[in-house]
C-alpha cells in the first residue's frame, strides 16, 4: 500500500508532536500554517506557509493530502467545510464550528444533562444591569479565546460598567466556580463505542494558563468515574473521530462541572507521551487515518511541567537529564512572555 499523506492545519508544538507520531507510524505529514516560523516544520515532510484564507494554497495543500486534521480550534468553518468537500477532514468541521462558539459550546453539554458553570450571552450593554445572579464572574469572548486571552474577571457590576466593551464581539459571562481542583480527560474515538480513554489528569494553571499535569489526580472514586462517562457521552454524541479533551472544574463542596472541550490533542495530555504505551499523539493519529485501534496501558505515574517564557533556558543549557525525565524543546524562534517554549515530563 502507499504511504498515507496526512494534512495538519496549524503547526504549533501540538502539530510537531503529531508530526513526530505520524512518523513513527508511517504517515507522512504536510503542515498548513500562517506562522512561517511555525515550529512544525522542523518535524514534517513538508511545510505550506500561506494565511488560511487564501484559496489557492488551500487547494494546492488539499491535492497533496489523503486526509486533513487540524492542531487548534480557530480555523474558519468555511475553510474546513470547503476542505471537507474534497478530502476527509477529521474531526467533522461541524464539531469545531460548535467548540469554537463558547454558548454553542456550553448548550449542547447542558442538554446532554452535563452540568457547566451557569452563563449568559451579552450582546449589549443594556443586559448588563440585571447580571447580578452571574456575580462575581468571568467575561469571555464567545469566540476565538485560547490561554485566558480575551478574558475578564468581574467581581460586581461597576467593574462591568468600566470596562471598555467592544459590543462588536459577543461575550458569555460565566459564573465564578470557587474551584477546589481543575481535571482533564482525554479520550480517542474511533467509531461508535470504540475509543481508548486516559485516566483524569490534575491540571493547575498560573495565570489562566497550564501550569502543572499529573497522574494520577488526587480525586474521589465518584469524580474519578463521572469524569470519564461524561468525556464518553460528550464523544459519542459529537460521533468524534480523533483525540478529544474535556476540561473539568471540581468546586469546594465535590460538583464536578465541565469547563470546556477541546476538539483536538490537549497540552494537559503532553504527560501520555512517556506515561503510556500510546500517547494521545499517536492515538489521533491511529483514529483519523482509520489504523487499528491499541489498547491502551499505563506505564507509569508521571507529572509535567511547562516551560513558559525563559524558562525554558537553563533547560536548554542543561546536559544530563534523569532517565525519568524527558524533556521538549518546541523549537520556537522567539521567546516571549508566558508563551509555551517547551515542556519536562517525570515519571514518578
Ligand atoms: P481557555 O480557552 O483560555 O483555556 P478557559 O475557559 O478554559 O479558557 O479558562 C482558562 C482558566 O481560567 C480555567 O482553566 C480556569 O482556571 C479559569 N476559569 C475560567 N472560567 C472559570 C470559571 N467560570 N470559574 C473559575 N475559574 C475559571
Ligand atoms: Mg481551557
Amino acid at each position: 500500500m502507499s504511504k498515507i499523506t496526512l494534512g495538519i492545519i496549524g503547526g504549533g508544538q501540538l502539530g510537531s508532536m503529531l508530526a513526530i507520531a505520524a512518523k513513527e507510524l508511517g504517515i507522512n505529514t504536510i503542515v498548513f500554517c500562517d506562522d512561517i516560523d511555525a515550529p512544525a516544520q522542523n518535524f514534517c515532510n513538508k511545510f505550506i506557509h500561506s494565511s488560511y484564507g487564501n484559496n489557492q494554497s488551500i487547494i494546492d495543500f488539499v491535492n497533496q493530502v489523503d486526509i486533513v486534521t487540524y492542531e487548534f480550534e480557530n480555523i474558519p468553518y468555511e475553510t474546513l467545510n470547503e476542505i471537507n468537500k474534497l478530502k476527509v477532514v477529521l474531526p467533522k468541521p461541524s464539531v469545531n464550528r460548535l467548540i469554537q462558539h463558547r454558548l454553542a459550546e456550553k448548550d449542547f453539554i447542558n442538554k446532554l444533562n452535563i452540568r457547566t458553570t451557569r452563563y449568559v450571552s451579552i450582546k449589549d450593554k443594556s443586559e448588563i444591569e440585571a447580571l447580578d445572579d452571574f456575580l462575581p464572574g468571568i467575561l469571555k469572548t464567545v469566540t476565538l479565546g485560547y490561554d485566558g486571552k480575551g478574558q475578564y474577571p468581574i467581581n460586581n457590576v461597576n467593574d462591568l460598567k468600566k470596562l471598555n466593551i467592544d459590543f462588536s464581539k459577543k461575550y458569555i459571562l460565566e459564573k465564578l466556580v470557587k474551584l477546589k481542583k481543575e481535571i482533564s480527560i482525554i479520550i480517542t474515538r474511533f467509531d461508535n463505542f470504540k475509543y481508548e480513554i486516559y485516566e483524569p489528569i490534575e491540571n493547575t494553571h498560573q495565570d489562566q494558563i497550564l501550569k502543572y499535569s499529573k497522574i494520577p489526580a488526587e480525586i474521589n472514586e465518584k469524580i474519578f468515574e463521572q469524569s470519564k462517562n461524561w468525556a464518553i457521552m460528550i464523544a459519542e454524541e459529537l460521533k468524534y473521530v480523533g483525540t478529544l479533551c474535556v476540561e473539568f472544574f471540581i468546586d469546594r463542596n465535590e460538583n464536578l462541572y465541565v469547563n470546556e472541550i477541546a476538539p483536538r490533542v490537549h497540552n494537559s495530555g503532553h504527560l501520555t507521551i512517556n506515561a503510556y504505551n500510546v500517547s494521545q499523539f499517536e492515538n489521533h493519529i491511529r483514529a483519523v487515518c482509520r489504523l487499528e485501534q491499541v489498547k491502551l496501558k499505563k506505564i507509569s505515574n508521571a507529572k509535567m511541567v511547562n516551560l513558559l517564557g525563559d524558562q525554558i533556558l537553563p533547560y536548554r543549557e542543561k546536559e544530563n537529564f534523569g532517565k525519568n525525565e524527558f524533556f521538549f524543546d518546541y523549537l520556537k524562534k522567539e521567546i516571549k512572555k508566558n508563551r509555551k517554549m517547551g515542556h519536562l515530563t517525570t515519571l514518578v
